[in-house]
């Protein structure tokens, strides 16, 4: 079988569509289309959402899918599933991946959609079945909902063993699409890295051996917006693999980062920049914060790419905040890690396309615009980081025996006005030997949070929030930082 990423997508794509009739569907643009609930499309199943609840337009193409398979653009980088923390550090989640997904709107249901699932994975992929786990639905007394026995019986008789198949609850085993929205018990594949073990204590544990690659979700409510959980009209299955992951399996990779769907980009970066290749063995001592910033800078330039080719560019709410912040922290990791030279980021868009173009031919034609954008953006970022940094070093040099710490209003200043980002404050003093006044900080960062109700999960990006941003949240200014703006000012 063909192992390239695009010959296992194509197989995918074709087993649905050609041996089971479903119709192929294009990936829908990374904006959601009329659904507030929702910063980017996190699933494949987001724009068939009128249909999983009933309120397609009965005029519309859609009213009448009945089986269907795509390849969907998601990004999972804000809202219920947000993996931005882990991108860098695991060598699963990324910020942008490619969802392959099936969908039965009432037409078959559970068995069929079971088999469909085994009969790929080990029979055209040729996975070997004692690689896999299976996980169901536990049930949840609390909520009413019964364990998913049906399921449980299915697999027992397509063959699983009852040692690889395991209850889970809620949280890995009932999925939903955000705070409101279709919903339902779901059954999950996952693959054993290493095999000739047992390695059920594995699944769901967060382990980089054991992954999930399949959900199956038998969709069977709504969550509606009191909570409480309202029976679909019908019920539908909606199924979603990581193209990212299956590749790393089908190509016997560890890791995402490993397949012909990174490694051209990983050594478009080390051409630019000034250490070592990625994974590189020499022993350095700092190799781990390397090879992390080259799967960020990876991650992040495809999202920033995929997002910008749909029209979602780097900005100050919403969406676009979200891009802002993702760019510069990609730029931050090309410069102070990997040594690379102003324009490197922008300079990997090609390597993007070519990769991806093929499947979304928006990338062609977008590649000079997006290119031109994160330059501008970088440019903009570096300057003001810049300007940060004299800042600090001016503030540095008057402070005297009486300063015992460096005035939390500069550096509060500096990231309002600048979007300084604090952990570089707290770096560039801390080599100065001196630190912020950290109690002042704190409560200089938390008055904020508490008028902009940001959630702890936000916490780790507000070093890039921008200036706009900052000053809707912003509470009055106390006299001391009002002094040090007016300052700031002056000196621009
Ligand atoms: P995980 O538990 O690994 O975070 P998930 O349960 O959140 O995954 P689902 O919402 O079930 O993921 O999405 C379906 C499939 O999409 C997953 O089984 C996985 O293969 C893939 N997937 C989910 N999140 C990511 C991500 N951030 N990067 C790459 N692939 C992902
Ligand atoms: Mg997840
Ligand atoms: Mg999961
Ligand atoms: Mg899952």
């Amino acid at each position: 079988p063909e192992r390239s990423a695009a010959g296992i997508r194509r197989t995918f794509l074709d087993f649905f569509q050609q041996e089971h009739g479903h119709l192929l569907v294009p990936s829908a643009p990374i904006r959601p289309r009329g659904d507030p609930s929702l910063l980017f499309v996190n699933a494949g199943m987001n724009q068939f959402k009128p249909l999983l609840l009933g309120t397609v337009d009965p005029r519309s193409d859609m009213a009448s899918y009945r089986r269907v398979v795509n390849s969907q653009k998601c990004v999972r980088a804000g809202g219920k599933h947000n993996d931005l923390e882990d991108v860098g550090r695991g060598v699963a989640h990324h910020t942008f991946f490619e969802m392959l997904g099936s969908w039965s709107f009432g037409d078959y249901f559970k068995e069929e959609a079971c088999l469909m699932a085994w009969s790929l994975l080990t029979e055209h992929y040729g996975i070997p079945a004692d690689r896999l786990y299976v996980s169901y639905f536990a049930g949840d007394a609390a909520s009413g909902l019964r364990a998913d026995e049906e399921t449980r019986c299915i697999w027992l008789d397509i063959g699983v063993p009852p040692t690889r198949l395991l209850p889970f609850g809620l949280k890995e085993n009932f999925w939903e699409m955000g705070e409101t929205g279709p919903c339902g018990p779901c059954t999950e594949i996952h693959y054993d890295h290493i095999g000739g073990r047992d390695a059920a204590v594995l699944v769901n544990a967060d382990s980089p051996d054991v992954v999930e690659i399949w959900n199956l979700v038998f969709m069977q409510y709504n969550r509606e917006v009191d909570h409480r959980l309202r029976p679909l009209p019908q019920f539908s299955v909606d199924t979603g693999m990581g193209l990212e992951r299956l590749v790393s399996v089908l190509q016997g990779k560890r890791s995402n980062y490993d397949t012909d769907l990174f490694m051209p980009l990983l050594h478009a970066i080390h051409q630019r920049s000034k250490v070592g290749p990625y994974g590189g063995r020499t022993g350095a001592a700092d190799q781990a914060k390397v090879d992390m910033a080259y799967r960020v800078v990876a991650d992040h330039i495809r999202t920033l790419a995929v997002c910008m080719a749909d029209g979602v560019h780097p900005g100050m709410s919403g969406a676009e905040l979200v891009l802002r912040r993702i760019l510069r922290r990609a730029v931050r990791f090309c410069v102070e890690v990997l040594q690379a030279p102003q324009g490197a980021l922008a300079s990997l868009v090609p390597t993007v396309t070519h990769i991806l173009g093929g499947v979304y031919p928006e990338l062609h034609r977008e590649e000079d615009q997006i290119m031109d954008m994160i330059n501008e953006n970088e440019a903009h970022f570096l300057s003001s980081l810049q300007q940060g940094s004299r800042l600090i070093l001016r503030t540095l040099d008057r402070m005297d025996d009486k300063h015992k710490f460096f005035p939390a209003a500069v550096a509060w200043s500096l990231h309002r006005n600048l979007g300084f980002p604090l952990d570089l404050v707290d770096l560039m003093l801390e080599e100065r030997g001196t630190q912020v006044d950290r109690e002042e900080m704190d409560r200089l960062i938390a008055e904020n949070q508490k008028v902009a109700g940001v959630q702890s999960g936000d916490q780790v990006m507000l070093d890039v929030v921008s200036l706009a941003e900052l000053r809707r949240l912003a509470v009055p200014h106390t006299d001391d930082s009002l002094k040090y703006e007016y300052q700031l000012e002056r000196e621009q």
